[in-house]
């Protein structure tokens, strides 16, 4: 038996989870303050990040009273910066996260001087201000003194699992998970090192960068609250998911229906770089053996059904969605392409905008509901098809976020996409990656094979008649066909 602190920072929230045997036995949540300087940047204050962080494990140690916790496993939002001097621990700036936009101008500028492909074939990450080196870059450049100091080795880079890290061990550990370092782009994922040409293209000195370990790997001793306990395992929100969701071989593939919906597919030991705009990212490091994994995302998954809520007023709560979507045979034609804020893979048309079509004299609310949950499962589809022209074969597709609570859209998805889909009876799965890493690294082999947790899974298998199937998907592509900008 072990027991498992993950301790998940997120990008709303700290949260702080005990696994008994990879089983959630208590929970504790925090929300701390966005700040948002100016339109387009997003911050928060690293103090805050770590205290409401420290708040929650205090609660967890409260619950345990005497027991012992075996192991720490971190899992962190992505990609978010922090830069500190390494002598006071003092951070020179605010987190700059992952959402904010302030380097546009210079990552096109990256672009139209064509280091595109170059760094796509580094990373596997397009250039983009939401990953980490454009944004490490702006805090040499505008914070006085900063640039110097980097120079003289005195700042630390790190993402919030480093914060996290080097804060609990008392500045012993300066150190970042592969999944992790995959994000900063930075990190040269065929090498798996800090990529010498990309640290001098963004001017960030080689010292700044933390250690890049495996995924359960000996990060270091934490001391919290008189307690000393081993930090085992790290990665970053999505690929601990992935993870969590025994996800485990080739093939597999996850998607969180959140706000917006992330998926990803493990595709195994080598990196596949598909024209598609499709990520290539490090899913996890074990023994030695790297597991890549493709990510594409949504941009507006359950924001649809929140915009019935609270901008339509056709429904009074998420939920209401299912039982209204099932009360009319089909759509009726009717189809809603959710591009409030432009479309992502496969159109990247960021000028995109929204429309309703098909709507006839008998059309209803209930026509309406059905055709936003279906629209969510549409744009998580085209991303499967996205997987699959890749050349990956899907096995499974196991589901989390607030919106995987409806069971019409997972059957729909199941449909549209021809997959099966496992929805877990606990969704912690973000954690429990962390908590599953740690506890390899605590037992130095995996306990838990196979479906980890598969009791009380539901699953949901296509049925749909082929010929309807193509009808559907002819009529999303010319929903979509009219939302786009040219
Ligand atoms: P995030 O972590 O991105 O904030 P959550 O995973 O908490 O999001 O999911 C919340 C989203 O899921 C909201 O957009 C909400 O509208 C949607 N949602 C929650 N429950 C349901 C439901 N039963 N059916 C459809 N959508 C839902």
């Amino acid at each position: 038996m072990s027991i498992i602190l993950a301790i998940d920072q997120g990008t709303t929230s700290s949260r702080a989870i005990l696994f008994d045997d990879l089983k959630p036995v208590f929970k504790a949540q925090h929300e701390f303050p966005q700040h948002y300087p100016k339109s387009g940047w997003v911050e928060h204050d690293p103090k805050q990040i770590l205290d409401s962080q420290i708040l929650c494990i205090k609660e967890a140690f409260d619950f345990l009273g005497k027991q012992k916790v075996d192991a720490i496993g971190i899992t962190n939002q992505r990609e978010t910066v922090i830069v500190w001097d390494k002598d006071t621990g003092i951070p020179v700036y605010n987190a700059i996260v992952w959402q904010c936009r302030r380097t546009s101008d210079f990552c096109e500028q990256l672009k139209q001087d064509g280091y595109g492909s170059m760094i796509r074939g580094k990373t596997g990450l397009p250039i983009d201000p939401y990953f980490s080196a454009s944004k490490i870059r702006w805090i040499l450049h505008n914070v006085d003194g900063a640039a110097e100091k980097a120079e003289r080795g005195q700042l630390l880079f790190g993402t919030v699992d480093t914060w996290l890290i080097w804060n609990l061990t008392g500045g012993a550990v300066h150190a970042t998970d592969v999944s992790n370092a995959s994000r900063t782009q930075l990190f040269n994922i065929n090498t798996m090192e800090w990529d010498e040409e990309l640290l001098q293209l963004f001017g960030i000195p080689t010292s700044m960068l933390p250690t890049v370990l495996q995924s359960s790997d000996n990060y270091g001793t934490a001391h919290i609250h008189d307690r000393e306990i081993p930090i085992l395992g790290v990665a970053g929100d999505q690929q601990s998911a992935l993870f969590g969701q025994s996800c485990h071989c080739t093939g597999d593939c996850k998607n969180t229906y959140g706000t917006g919906a992330f998926l990803l597919t493990n595709i195994g030991d080598k990196p596949l770089f598909p024209a598609s705009g499709l990520i290539t990212t490090v899913a996890w490091k074990l023994d030695g053996k790297v597991t890549y994994a493709l990510e594409g995302s949504v941009f507006c998954a359950g924001s649809v059904i929140q915009w019935l809520r609270d901008s339509l007023g056709i429904i009074s709560a998420s939920a209401e969605s299912e039982f209204l979507a099932k009360s009319v045979e089909d759509n009726g034609g009717v189809f809603i392409v959710p591009a409030f804020t432009g479309l992502g893979a496969p159109y990247w048309d960021s000028e995109a905008r929204g429309v309703i079509c098909g709507l006839t004299r008998g059309s209803t609310r209930a026509h309406l509901a059905r055709a936003a949950l279906e629209s969510i499962a549409y744009q998580v589809n085209d991303l499967i098809t996205l997987v699959r022209d890749a050349g990956v074969t899907l096995n499974k597709l196991c589901v989390d976020g607030g919106a995987a609570e409806n069971n019409f859209l997972l059957k729909f998805q199941s449909d549209i996409s021809r997959v099966d889909i496992i929805r877990k009876a606990s969704v912690e799965a973000t954690a429990r990656g962390a908590a599953h890493l740690a506890d390899i690294g605590l037992h130095g082999r995996n306990r838990f094979a196979g479906d980890a947790y598969a009791e009380d899974s539901i699953y949901f298998r296509p049925t749909m008649e082929e010929k309807v199937r193509e009808t559907l998907l002819h009529g999303w592509d010319d929903a979509v066909g009219r939302t786009l900008s040219k």
